[in-house]
């Protein structure tokens, strides 16, 4: 049974990135939702996808162009004064890699068909939050902070850390470049990460109108956010709410928990259920994509429970490690670079230069598997845990 409680959850098939049928599909999601006008004119609008990766659209690890060609049109026509793209990826935060990064991904030939402009500017500032439950003070990149309104362009995938990345991980693409890293390191607890992540979501909920549009239509399972398969959803969803939007799109899935949204429904920010959701369109069930495969640190859901118990110490000894697949690593140091616990280093084999992990520091952010380019980095359980799943 739906509760009038939470933001409703605009829901619809779509198996294609024909920007003029993904943009009739959103003026009528947008209808059905009661956002117009008096959303967006004359307002700062920033268009923030997830551009994790340098990644052509077919890798089902970044946004499509196409989504992003609807949203940024959509907000033209609502009478935006301005719209900008903007997002901060995994790496360096300087204005030759987001460039580089606009292009790889497709989004530079996007903005430029919509007349859209590109942030390519470096700038952050940090935003106190007085009201978060774990973290009170964060580093956002600018267009962000300025914005009126954000539409916030998820991809719909797997994920390592917490079970799954859409609309509220999304997010974390605000803080810039590698201070995401020390961010990890500050929260080495999965559970204290997923109530950062939620604090940064609120608060920049609270600061500016979000819209979180989510592209499941070429979506992403096992090893994600970066290193899975593509695998067709067929979905597009639609919420002033991040954190019902995932609601909806966990239960797509069949994923029964991800962390963020764990948070997020003790924080009495979202159902647990989309059963409980106001879902427009089409429903939950009709769009369930059924068994997806999901990520190989996961299948541990007891793990989850450990975290309190013996400090946490517990739970990380048993969680699935990193492990550098030696025959195919070019050690190119991406991975080194994106430890937050500077745990790995690059090591002179026979076999040329290797990544090597010092496995003693390892917080098991699985932030090397995300940023390798050439999926280098595996992530195998236990041993111990593997006798007894
Ligand atoms: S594991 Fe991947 S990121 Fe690390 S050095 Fe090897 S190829 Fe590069
Ligand atoms: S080795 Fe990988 S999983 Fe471990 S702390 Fe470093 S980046 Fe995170």
């Amino acid at each position: 049974m739906s509760s009038d409680k939470f933001s409703p959850v605009a829901l619809n098939h779509c198996n294609t990135y024909d920007t003029d049928t993904l943009y009739s599909l959103l003026c009528r999601q947008f209808a059905l939702l009661g956002i117009g006008e008096e959303t967006f004119s004359g307002k700062n609008v920033v268009l923030k996808p997830n551009l994790v990766m340098s990644k052509s659209p077919e890798a089902a690890a970044t946004t499509h162009p196409s989504v992003l060609r609807a949203g940024g049109r959509l907000a033209k026509r609502l009478g935006a004064k301005r719209v900008t793209v903007a997002e901060s990826w995994g790496g360096p935060y300087t204005e030759a890699l987001i460039k580089n990064h606009y292009k790889g991904c497709g989004i530079r030939d996007a903005a430029e068909a919509e007349g859209i402009e590109l942030n390519c500017s470096a700038e952050w500032d940090t935003v106190e939050y007085k009201e978060g439950r774990k973290c009170r003070s964060f580093s956002i990149i600018k267009p962000i902070i300025d914005a009126d309104v954000i539409i916030n362009l998820p991809k719909l995938k797997t994920h390592s850390l917490t079970g799954m990345s859409a609309a509220v991980k999304n997010f974390f693409g605000t803080v810039p470049g590698i201070q995401k890293f020390e961010m990890h390191a500050r929260f080495p607890e999965i559970s204290d990460f997923s109530e950062m992540i939620c604090d940064l979501c609120e608060m920049l909920c609270k600061r500016s109108t979000v819209i979180s549009v989510c592209d499941g239509i070429l979506g992403m399972e096992g090893n994600g956010p970066t290193g899975g398969e593509a695998k067709e959803f067929g979905v597009l969803l639609t919420s002033r709410s991040p954190f019902c939007l995932d609601t909806a799109a966990k239960d797509i899935l069949g994923i029964d928990s991800v962390t963020t949204v764990d948070c997020a429904v003790e924080r009495g920010l979202c159902p647990a259920f989309s059963e409980e959701l106001e879902v427009l369109g089409d429903s939950v069930s009709d769009c369930s994509v059924g068994s997806i495969k999901l990520p190989d640190s996961q299948n541990n859901s007891f793990l989850k429970k450990l975290p309190t118990f013996m400090g946490g110490k517990a739970a990380r000894f048993f969680q699935p490690r990193p492990k550098i697949n030696k025959a195919t690593c070019v050690g190119c140091g991406k991975c080194k670079e994106s430890c937050p616990m500077h745990t790995i280093v690059i090591v002179d084999t026979k076999n040329g230069k290797k990544a090597k992990i010092e496995s003693k520091n390892c917080i098991h952010c699985y932030c090397c598997q995300e940023l390798c380019p050439i999926n280098s980095v595996k992530v195998i359980k236990n041993p111990i845990i593997r006798l007894v799943h």
